[in-house]
């Protein structure tokens, strides 16, 4: 048995965590439970699950949770609030493993308590492995606490790696569907608006990531990902636009032998290969019906076109605290395109400006991390002003 904290239960990755978890009872249980509001689908969700804890952000938030979820027989759920609390909880010999699906940077204090404390990380918050992956690797290392990726393409990889040496290792090869735009004419990016960059055609996923991978953000903050989580150079990761999403990603090896892992677009294939990991779940996905889809197509990804896989290149390259500004701006000007307050061909633009005028420092501990997330954050507020 294997218990979890899941944080950000509430999300697309969150659901999608508990419904395998439900699925496999005999294999998984969600002990402990954490989001960022307090919502019907929160009460749902402890009422049926009882969990020990439940964390939210703010006493406030924390406190609606207790008063409304009081007189309910069976819960007997502790109810704790910021980061103290989550804290608390991955402290707790109940939990085998933490998932960590918070959207966005506010994911990175949970990813970094969690290894500190020796739990095992199923990380789909990708946002903490590219700013603070030096220091969560350490973490990991000296806690004896195991990173286990849930982010399709790197679960993916993970699995590759899985058929050779590291050092016969040659190069990864991500894939990415291309998102929404991916023919639409450069000229045109001004008119996009948030409703057409939310609707994404391949997957169903919140709202961040979902303007992440029609800029290609998100395949910008993999690539740097990819490298924290394998220890490989900028150079050794390539990108390819796969639209059909069938191939998650691939591992070259120095035989020149390609392996590749598949599957239908369904983020329970790698929630599921994270927890059950080293074996897997029998059942959990439908298999691929490659007689269906027909033909798998590949092409090189238009860099003029999509400037966030440079920018991330760039960021890996000057390394140090750039990697953690990148993704904050690029978080803080996602908001802004949500917000209304910039159109959609300024993001990449805004965020370069920001990295320009960074000076990179090294990252020596978690607090450097969180000091590049502030000055990045403020530097980010005077363009929009
Ligand atoms: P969603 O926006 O759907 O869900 C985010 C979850 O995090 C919600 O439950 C939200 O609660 C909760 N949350 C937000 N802030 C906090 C906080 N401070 N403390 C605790 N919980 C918080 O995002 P996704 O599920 O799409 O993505 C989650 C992560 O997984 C992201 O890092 C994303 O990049 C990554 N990922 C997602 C994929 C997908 O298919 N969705 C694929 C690969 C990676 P509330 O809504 O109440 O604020
Ligand atoms: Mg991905």
């Amino acid at each position: 048995m294997r218990n979890i904290f899941l944080a950000g239960s509430t999300g697309s990755i969150g659901k999608n965590a508990l419904e395998v978890a439900l699925a496999y009872p005999d294999r998984l249980a969600v002990k402990g439970i954490a989001a960022g509001h307090f919502t019907a689908e929160l009460k749902e969700q402890i009422i049926r699950l009882n969990p020990l804890y439940c964390i939210l952000p703010s006493r406030a938030e924390s406190n609606k949770a207790k008063t409304a979820l009081k007189n309910f027989k069976g819960v007997e759920t502790k109810f704790t609030f910021g980061e103290e609390g989550l804290h608390e909880a991955v402290l707790d010999d109940a939990f085998d493993i933490v998932l960590n699906a918070i959207s966005g940077s506010s994911g990175l204090m949970l990813s970094y308590r969690s290894l500190a404390a020796g739990k095992d990380l199923a990380l789909a918050n990708k946002e903490s492995m590219v700013m603070a992956g030096d220091i969560l690797n350490a973490a990991a290392k000296s806690s004896k606490a195991e990173i286990i990726p849930v982010d399709s393409e790197h679960s993916a990889l993970f699995q590759c790696l899985r058929c050779g040496a590291k050092s016969d290792v040659n190069k990864l090869i991500l894939t990415a569907s291309g998102g929404p735009f991916y023919k639409t004419d450069k000229a045109d990016f001004k008119r996009i608006t948030v409703d057409m960059a939310l609707n994404h055609p391949k997957w169903k996923m919140g709202k961040k990531i979902t303007i992440d991978s029609s800029t290609l953000a998100n395949k910008g903050l993999e690539i740097i990902e990819a490298c924290f989580l394998f220890n490989m150079d900028e150079k050794q990761v390539d990108v390819l636009i796969h639209p059909q999403a069938a191939v998650h990603s691939m591992v070259e090896f120095k035989d020149g032998s390609v392996i590749a892992q598949m599957g239908e677009a369904d983020m329970k294939g790698p929630i599921g290969y994270a927890l059950s990991y080293p074996r897997r779940f029998n059942g959990l996905m439908k298999p691929l019906n490659l007689a269906e889809i027909g033909n798998l197509e590949f092409f090189a990804p238009d860099n003029e076109k999509f400037p966030f896989l440079n920018l991330a290149r760039y960021a890996l390259r000057a390394g140090k605290s750039m990697p953690a500004v990148f993704c904050e701006a690029n978080e803080f000007f996602v908001k802004s395109f949500l917000d209304g307050k910039i159109s959609f061909n300024k993001i990449a633009g805004n965020v370069e400006k920001v990295m320009q005028g960074h000076r990179p420092f090294k990252l020596s501990g978690i607090e450097d991390v969180i000091e590049a997330k502030r000055q990045a954050w403020s530097l980010s507020e005077t363009l929009i002003k």
